[in-house]
């Protein structure tokens, strides 16, 4: 294999909105290289629909600290509170630096930035619905991708487009460079650097019914964790309430958020009995344990009963041409449906990862209970885990996360770089990636890559989603025992230099068997239902044993163990989460 050396004073993996956040504080203060495994405005930020929030007010009453009550809350007591108040004050400057880039947010009649409801944020504390969540129609990731790029372009940054980093080489305790594979070419690059700031996304390919782009694997964390990183709050995965049914492409809150409603088969607004307050805007766990309960109880819709409608019907036709135009769309594309006269067949999706790198709130990461730092290495955005999500998100608050944390992350790294120098690269730094890749070449084994997956998928999907057990995740261990051991056995029928997909594929179902074994092993610990995490032989939240974030290690002979980290903030005090 050819392979060739790079030298940069930083690296940022990832070109989502988190990476190109960062790209931008960080070029122009030192030597900084980012890399991408696809082109930057292909990321999945750019499928997000329905908003990003902060506490503008303007359209009604609000406050940063009702926004942080409501993370605090909505997360389940999870949350970091002092990173969930830096997040939910400087919202407001992120919101107006992205509107000072040129990013066309819908706008009041006159000439503010409009504002939506969104699931779980609330007026004073949990009075009402507010309206919270910035937006551009039902593409304000789009947007904020394409602004945040055009901000980089001018700034000059340097892409390395459609490179795939599979390897990160720590020296004398710190980062010395990471390793990664050239789509185009199949040759291997490394880089030294002084610091790398993974950006890379979520992981939402280990469900069967997903929201996230086939590309979310978790790379950037799969890695990591191999290399001895823990990975924190693992267990925490959430589903969102409406996918379109089978597929999982998301329709966004932003649906339920312009008045769209939830039946079961007696046309029921069944969220009324879940949710008296906020109905069909409680928070996406909730909401998604609603729906899989009204099927469970025999009252969902279909020939198998296995769904529940999304109704816009009574919504003004055009409010869902103005508000909800790209939904709407996939609805008659996906479905044969017309969402403004037909009810719209849904399911809970996998979504989104509160769990991931642990890191500080300056997006250093951080190794230990005490929050000791790992020289060098930095996260910010999905793959991440600041904590402010807790065990469950709230919609819109991702969005705001990587802007919020990108900035931050990216300013501390370019800080760092210019006090630290090099650690050694060790000339051996390629060989363990090139060692991957010619095996799976020569490999005679019959065992496919996309066979493996859709397993891992169907068993997640069942054993270790919405609801979970002992038993079932004691299955879900067995058959991960399985998986791994197949993994090693994989061949490919492609055995191009370019463009090959087969191989980028069975490095990415490595990475994440792995992190379904972190997953499991996390969940399967705590003895509790918090958030996404949802246990039906311990439905009670403990707060006397379990409020403490998880973290899980791959030891390196392959054994995983865990432990704990507190949570930080007693501001608000943990309540019965009623909405
Ligand atoms: C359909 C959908 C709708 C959503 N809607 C909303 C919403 O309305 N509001 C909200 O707040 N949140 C929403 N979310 C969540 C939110 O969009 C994401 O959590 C967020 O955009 C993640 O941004 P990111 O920068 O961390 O990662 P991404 O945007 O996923 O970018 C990851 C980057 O990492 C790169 N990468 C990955 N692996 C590697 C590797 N091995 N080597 C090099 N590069 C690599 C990729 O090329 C990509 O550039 C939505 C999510 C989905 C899936």
């Amino acid at each position: 294999m050819r392979i060739h050396h790079h030298s940069f004073d930083a690296v940022i993996v990832g070109a989502g909105g988190a990476g190109l956040r960062a790209a931008i504080e960080a070029a122009g203060e030192c030597r900084l290289a980012v890399i991408t495994k696809l082109y930057p405005t292909r990321s999945h930020t750019g499928a997000a629909q329905g908003g990003m929030c902060a506490a503008l007010a303007n359209v009604e009453e609000d406050s940063w600290e009702w926004h942080t009550f409501d993370t605090v809350k909505g997360g389940d007591y999870l949350v970091d509170q002092s990173a969930a108040q830096v997040m939910c004050r400087e919202a407001i400057d992120a919101v107006i630096e992205l509107e000072h880039y040129g990013l066309p947010f819908n706008r009041t009649p006159d000439g503010e930035i409009d504002q939506r409801r969104f699931g779980g944020h609330t007026r004073n504390h949990g009075e009402a619905p507010v309206r919270r969540a910035c937006y551009s129609a039902d593409r304000t990731g789009h947007m904020i991708l394409q602004t945040l790029y055009q901000q980089c372009v001018k700034r000059d940054v340097n892409f390395f487009n459609e490179f795939q980093v599979l390897d990160v080489t720590f020296s004398e305790g710190r980062v010395a460079g990471c390793v990664a594979y050239e789509q185009a070419t199949g040759d291997l690059h490394v880089f030294a650097t002084k610091a790398i700031l993974f950006a890379s996304g979520g992981f939402g390919k280990m469900f069967k019914v997903s929201s996230n782009a086939h590309t979310l694997t978790g790379d950037g964390p799969g890695l990591l964790y191999r290399r001895g990183i823990p990975m924190e709050d693992m267990e925490f995965f959430q589903f969102h309430p409406t996918g379109i049914y089978k597929l999982g492409i998301l329709l966004s809150e932003a649906a339920r958020g312009e008045g769209g409603i939830l039946r079961n088969v007696d046309n029921e607004r069944f969220m009324e009995r879940y949710a008296p307050t906020v109905k069909d805007l409680a928070p996406r766990d909730m909401v998604s344990r609603a729906i899989l309960t009204e099927i469970k109880e025999g009252r969902g819709i279909g020939p198998n009963k296995d769904y529940v409608h999304l109704d816009l019907t009574h919504l003004p036709p055009e409010q869902i041409d103005a508000k909800l135009p790209d939904i709407s769309e996939f609805v008659r594309t996906y479905m044969g449906l017309e969402p403004k006269t037909q009810g719209i067949p849904i399911q809970p999706t996998a979504h989104y990862a509160m769990g991931g790198i642990p890191t500080n709130i300056d997006g250093e990461v951080v190794v230990d209970a005490e929050g000791t730092v790992f020289p060098g290495l930095y996260a910010a955005g999905e793959c991440a885990c600041v904590s402010v999500h807790g065990a469950n998100r709230l919609g819109t608050n991702s969005l705001l996360d990587i802007v919020v944390f990108g900035k931050r992350g990216g300013r501390s790294m370019a800080q760092f770089v210019k006090t630290a120098d090099h650690a050694p690269l060790p000339a051996d730094a390629s060989d363990d990636v090139r060692e991957r890749i010619e095996r799976i070449f020569a490999s005679t084994g019959t065992e496919k890559a996309a066979e493996i997956r859709s397993e891992l998928q169907d068993h997640m999907m069942d054993k270790a989603s919405v609801f979970r057990t002992e038993e079932s995740l004691s299955e879900m261990v067995t058959v991960l025992d399985d998986l791994k051991e197949r993994v090693e056995r994989v061949g490919i029928d492609d055995k191009g230099e370019v463009f090959n997909f087969d191989i980028t594929e069975a490095l990415e179902l490595g990475y994440l068997v792995d992190l379904a074994e972190a997953v499991v092993v996390s969940a399967r610990a705590r003895t509790e239902s918090r958030g996404a995490h949802w246990r039906d032989d311990h439905p009670i939240r403990d707060d006397a044993n379990w409020m403490k974030h998880t973290m899980v290690t791959r030891q390196p002979d392959g054994t995983v163990t865990l432990d704990y980290k507190p949570v930080d903030g007693d501001l608000y005090v943990p309540m019965e989460r009623k909405y």
